[in-house]
């Protein structure tokens, strides 16, 4: 009997080595592999099917029909075992016969056995083929089971690499199509760039699995854990962006896992299970790989790529594989390619040289991308393999706005691209030019332009575009980059960063909007709290409500950071006018709590509501009396508008902004304001658009609050529009209800000489 995964795939391990080192050929090893683990875990069949030629081939078994070896054949994805190589995922099942991808070989005479478990043999992060055992009696294998075959796994995986016996993917070939191709993938941080291809990380090449001498891998686990440390304190003291900020809390949540007992405690455990220290770092992280697959929460995706940063950190210094492309040095403008990147690994790169990020992973959430946003360094994501479709050194053009990655571009290509990226940098001079001179429309219409903003960082894109103030401070980004619930005292000098930096300007701080698809996983949800639904779950107020200790703590930061000053508060997700009122009634029992220490308060307060839910229009002659400005949220109010989730990629062009449905019902809410008399602007990414904002500002906004990047041509565009004739031109587009609004407004727009870019 098995009693501890170590113990268990030790003493298999022990016996395959003496198979391992022996002088016979590789099948012959096969052959007495599953012989081995069938005896070890009192299974009556255990089989090895391999990758060849892009099929599974059974290749030895104990226990089903030999006549079966070299002849039965499945595609990927096809049967169980296809399954398992598809998804690079383990199957344990009590009955095969009755999953709905079991598929039935009589050669094998599998018809006898029940229960059936399976693991896949990986190499770089691919299936080389699946190990499997069967059963006659119908149970499941015990998770000490299934541990000790995946370790076994593991080895197999090097003896059948060394022996050439399936196929070991693309890696290290040169890509054979030369040609150029046309990549997409999800925008990150917007720019263009123009560099040669550089991997982040040769992959570490674990060359020997099984130990010779289990205390001398342990020691080497341990000082690598101790250099890795030092690197990461290194780092810490060195980061270019300072030791203030976001980014020094991305490097707290290194330092975290760099200090992990748990972590060092499974690897030293595969390490007793028989492995080297290298294939036992593997071996961990494979494990992590497939529990966190099982979790779908992209933010705890994001913190398993720290982790996986600091994995593959470990991995070279213990193998002395230790370059990446940044310590290696980039010798020319590159575009770097990863899988996916640490925001840590990220600020090892000469930012004169370092172009542009493309990752086949990454968020918008990912604290990379944060990173990059910082560092002004484009990045695409979620481009679907792209390590396999490119060579080192290859010329990339990247164009992030128009979703486009030209690999190995024709020289017409990379002529129209150095002139578009002229074009652009010309534009941005003329832009920048814009700083100083009035937001105003031709008939004399003051339009507030405001930007967008959540990091401190951000505070200085005000002096750069010239902006109104911070229409929008997303507050709830301390939360998302922080590995544990920002301190109130670290929550006030955030908000006072900000409003030193923003001096006379205005800083619109929005309430924390978590919850939904901005989860905190430090944030304990109990079993009812889980949701389906999660954009229109319980998040935003409706959590800040519930769970008032946050927000309580929250105000207190905001009204003491503000002392002295003007402090605009919004809530976010308002849906009936009592959840306003109960906000407002939060923040000032705070404020007279403080005024009651004596604390120094802020001058006056003026509180906002978040439109975003489409039945607060419905009320707002209730609720305007009581606000002191409005601001429409239309990223969330169009998804909850049309039903269409604002994430699916397959529903992001389906509906226009520029739609009639939509424009009719900002153009009723702000002609509401308008007759109360309180201030409405629009803070979601539609407003940034030159054309979209062109049509809010036809509908009477007079504030838009918007990325910075947008302000320079927004404002270009506001100077050269007469609003009186924009508002008369739209309203009869609004009446007539005509089907194209976007090609109407372009036209009149062209017709005027407006530029809408
Ligand atoms: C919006 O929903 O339009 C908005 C500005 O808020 P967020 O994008 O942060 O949800
Ligand atoms: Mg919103």
């Amino acid at each position: 009997m098995l009693s501890t995964p170590a113990a268990a795939a030790r003493q298999i391990l022990i016996r395959l080595q003496e198979v391992m080192a022996a002088r016979t050929s590789a099948q012959a090893k096969l052959n007495k592999v599953v012989e081995i683990i069938g005896e070890s875990l009192s299974s009556e069949v255990c089989s090895i099917y391999l990758v060849r030629e892009g099929v599974l081939e059974l290749f030895a078994t104990r226990g089903l029909k030999q006549e079966a070896v070299h002849v039965t054949r499945m595609a990927m994805g096809e049967g169980l075992v296809g399954l398992i190589a598809t998804n690079v995922e383990t199957l344990n099942l009590d009955e095969a016969a009755s999953h709905p991808d079991f598929s039935y070989r009589p050669e094998t005479g599998e018809e006898l056995f029940h229960s059936f478990a399976g693991v896949p043999i990986v190499r770089r992060e691919r299936a080389l083929g699946v190990l499997c055992v069967q059963h006659v009696e119908p149970r499941r294998y015990e998770e000490v089971e299934i541990e000790a075959l995946q370790t076994v796994a593991m080895v197999l995986s090097e003896l059948i690499a060394n022996a050439e016996l399936a196929d070991d993917g693309p890696m290290d070939s040169r890509v054979q199509d030369t040609g150029t191709s046309v990549l997409h993938g999800l925008q990150l941080v917007m720019g263009m760039a123009r560099g040669h291809a550089v991997f982040h990380q040769p992959r570490v090449h674990i060359e020997h699995t099984v130990a010779e001498d289990t205390e001398a891998e342990r020691q080497r686990v341990i000082s690598a854990f101790a250099k890795m440390r030092e690197q990461i304190d290194r780092m810490t003291g060195t980061a270019e962006f300072g030791t203030e900020g976001e980014h020094q809390e991305v490097l707290e949540t290194y330092k975290m896992f760099a200090y992990d007992e748990g972590w060092i405690r499974r690897i030293n455990e595969a390490i007793d299970s028989g492995l080297t220290a290298e294939a036992a770092i593997e071996r961990v992280q494979q494990r992590t790989r497939m529990r966190m697959r099982q979790i779908d929460d992209p933010l705890l995706q994001d913190r398993m790529h720290d982790l996986e940063d600091m994995a593959n950190r470990l991995l070279r210094i213990v193998s002395g594989q230790l370059g990446t492309a940044a310590q290696l040095g980039l010798r020319q403008d590159a575009i770097l390619i990863a899988r996916n990147l640490g925001p840590a690994e990220l600020l090892e790169y000469d930012r004169r040289r370092l172009k542009g990020v493309i990752l086949e992973e990454g968020s918008l959430t990912a604290h990379v991308t944060i990173v990059a946003r910082a560092m002004g360094v484009p990045v695409l994501g979620r481009v679907r393999d792209i390590r396999h479709q490119v060579n080192e050194g290859d010329l990339i053009l990247m164009d992030v706005a128009a979703n486009a990655l030209l690999v190995r571009p024709t020289p017409d290509m990379d002529e129209a691209f150095e002139n578009k990226l002229h074009i652009t940098q010309r534009r941005r001079a003329e832009f920048a030019a814009l700083r100083d001179l009035p937001s105003v429309t031709l008939d004399g219409q003051r339009i507030e332009l405001m930007v967008n903003a959540g990091l401190r960082e951000d505070a200085q894109a005000l002096d750069l575009v010239g902006a109104d103030g911070i229409g929008l401070f997303r507050t709830e980004f301390q939360f998302l980059v922080s590995a544990t619930l920002p301190q109130r005292e670290k929550q006030q000098r955030l908000y006072k960063d900000v409003l030193d930096a923003a001096g006379d300007r205005p800083v619109i701080f929005r309430t924390v909007d978590i919850g939904g698809d901005k989860a905190l996983p430090y944030m304990q949800r109990d079993e009812e709290e889980l949701e389906d639904n999660p954009a229109m779950g319980w998040r935003a107020l409706r959590l800040a409500l519930d769970r008032d200790g946050l927000m309580k703590a929250q105000a207190r930061a905001l009204l003491e950071a503000a002392s002295g000053k003007v402090l605009h508060i919004m809530f976010p997700m308002v849906s009936e006018p009592w959840e306003y009122d109960q906000a407002k009634a939060l923040v000032e029992h705070q404020r007279q709590w403080l005024q009651s220490q004596r604390k120094k308060l802020p001058v006056a307060i003026r509180y906002g509501a978040m439109l975003e839910v489409p039945a607060l229009a419905e009320v707002l002659d209730i609720l305007l009396p009581r606000l002191d400005f409005l601001s429409i949220g239309t990223n969330d109010l169009t998804q909850f508008l049309f039903a269409a989730d604002r994430a699916h990629p397959r529903l992001a062009e389906r509906y226009d902004w520029l739609s009639i449905a939509i424009l009719r019902f900002l153009a009723r809410v702000v002609s509401t304001c308008h007759a109360h008399e309180v201030p409405v602007g629009v803070c979601g990414e539609m407003g940034g658009r030159t054309l979209e904002a062109m049509a809010l500002i036809g509908l009477g906004v007079r504030r838009l609050s918007i990325t910075p990047a947008s302000v320079g041509p927004v404002k270009a565009m506001i100077r050269a529009v007469e609003a009186t004739e924009l508002e008369r031109f739209l309203k009869g587009l609004l009446e007539t209800g005509v089907s194209d609004i976007r090609s109407q407004l372009t036209a009149w727009a062209e017709d005027r000489d407006i530029e809408l870019n």
